[in-house]
């Protein structure tokens, strides 16, 4: 039997607007393919090795919070993570988490918090935040698929050399409201600033992520089961529909 292990990092500092919600929809849509998954949480004070986990996810937080993680993420597991994102381990991250990827975050105060420095993006908070529903749109596999998001933040995000966009932005702010994308890719490591929570209203991505960690593992032969995303695919469509303005959420 195929295994998994997600490792959630900082669940107890950095897990806003239903962000936990990621880890269920991933290991729902691989425990239905029959695939073991066990979920470590890795906080301040935990240890992690390369090697231990599979996916690594890291939630959205408040600036309060992201100054407590900061120099847990920077100066205790830092090396390690950059190292595993170097080597291809999957991981996403959600809004503060991916603030904290990148150099630093100057919160709208002028506090600046020093980040990881995994990615080279940088990040700069304002008072007026962004939150919005919001709708992007990602090729999947020659696929353009439609996803549904919700953003929150103060921080507004600059990518920098050797990363790209995760998503483009249809309606929404995105990373800074000025260039029309969202997100952020590198290797095996996507980055959004979407809550909501993301995975379990797009399965195309929570399949995509999957697929990259179980090829990884068991090599590029690995048979990927399907699945059908008919549940799912009903959750975006309320979540667009009432976006796009087209109906109210049922009740
Ligand atoms: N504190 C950060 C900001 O306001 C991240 C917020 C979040 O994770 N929703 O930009």
């Amino acid at each position: 039997m195929s295994k998994l292990v997600i490792g959630h990092f900082y669940p107890d500092l950095l897990n806003l607007y239903g962000d936990r919600g990621n880890v269920l929809a991933l290991m729902r849509r691989a425990s239905l393919r029959g695939i073991e998954v066990e979920v470590k949480r890795i906080s301040i004070g935990d240890d992690v090795k390369n090697g231990d986990i599979d996916i690594g996810f890291i939630g959205g937080g408040q600036d309060s919070e992201q100054n407590i993680m900061a120099d847990d993420i920077k100066n205790v597991k830092g090396d390690v993570i950059k190292e595993m994102i170097e080597d291809g381990v999957v991981f996403l991250t959600v809004c503060g988490g991916y603030q904290m990827l990148g150099k630093y975050y100057e919160e709208h105060t002028g506090n600046r918090i020093e980040c990881l420095g995994a990615l080279p993006h940088y990040t700069v908070g304002k008072k007026e935040r962004f939150i919005n529903d919001c709708i992007y749109e990602i090729e999947i596999e020659g696929k353009t698929v439609k996803v549904a998001g919700f953003e929150n933040h103060s921080g507004r995000t600059f990518l920098g050399e050797g990363e790209e966009p995760f998503m483009k932005v249809i309606k929404g702010h995105g990373n800074n409201g000025q260039d029309g994308f969202e997100g952020a890719k590198y290797k095996n490591t996507f980055c959004t600033y979407s809550h909501g929570s993301l995975l379990p209203k797009n399965p195309d991505i929570t399949d995509m992520l999957l697929k990259l960690a179980l090829k990884r593992k068991y090599g590029e032969d690995y048979e990927f089961p399907e699945l059908s995303t008919e549940t799912e695919d009903l959750a975006r469509k309320q979540a667009l529909d009432y976006i796009e303005g087209k109906q109210g959420i049922q009740q």
